[in-house]
Parts: C-alpha cells; sequence; structure tokens
C-alpha cells in the first residue's frame, strides 16, 4: 500500500482548507430596489414580487384589495368620461 513519504505540514493541511467553504446559493438582486434577495421570496425591503408590489406597510396586498382600490378609482372617472362623451356626441347628430 502507497504510504505518504512526509507527514502533511500544518501550512500546507491549512492551505488546501482554504478552499472548503460554503457558497451561498439561491440569493439574487431584487429587480426593483437591487438588495440581495432569497429567489423566489418577497423582497423584504420593498415588497416586491414578480414585478408588483405584493407587500405593503405591514400588510399583504391582496386581489380583493386591488378590486376595490380599482372600483373606487374608477366610479371617480368613469362618471365624468361618460358625460363627456355624451356632451360630444349630441352635438354631432345634429
Ligand atoms: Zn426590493
Amino acid at each position: 500500500m502507497a504510504v505518504p513519504q512526509r507527514r502533511t505540514s500544518k501550512t500546507r493541511k491549512r492551505l488546501r482548507r482554504t478552499h472548503f467553504k460554503l457558497n451561498v446559493t439561491g440569493l439574487i438582486t431584487c429587480p426593483n430596489c437591487g438588495t440581495m434577495i432569497k429567489s423566489h421570496h418577497v423582497c423584504p425591503k420593498c415588497g416586491f414580487y414578480d414585478g408588483k408590489v405584493v407587500y405593503l406597510n405591514g400588510k399583504y396586498v391582496t386581489k380583493e384589495a386591488e378590486k376595490k382600490a380599482a372600483e373606487a378609482g374608477k366610479k371617480s372617472t368613469r362618471k365624468p368620461a361618460k358625460k363627456s362623451v355624451e356632451k360630444k356626441a349630441e352635438p354631432k347628430a345634429e
């Protein structure tokens, strides 16, 4: 059986072991704010996920909340839009 001719010195052993290290996997940069985040996780800093704000001011932005916000926004914008369309349509017909 082959046997090492010399004992491995402390330095050689330690130099060899400098390459033994754990590498951090699954970390990506947030496309919105640029911090290092776990992939497939909501960014803890800005609350972004999949190009959308998912977590804002300590609360998750749910679909129901989005619908309510959209309805509230549409109600205020729809009424004047309809009026303006009706007004425009009347003079054209005459
Ligand atoms: Zn972010």
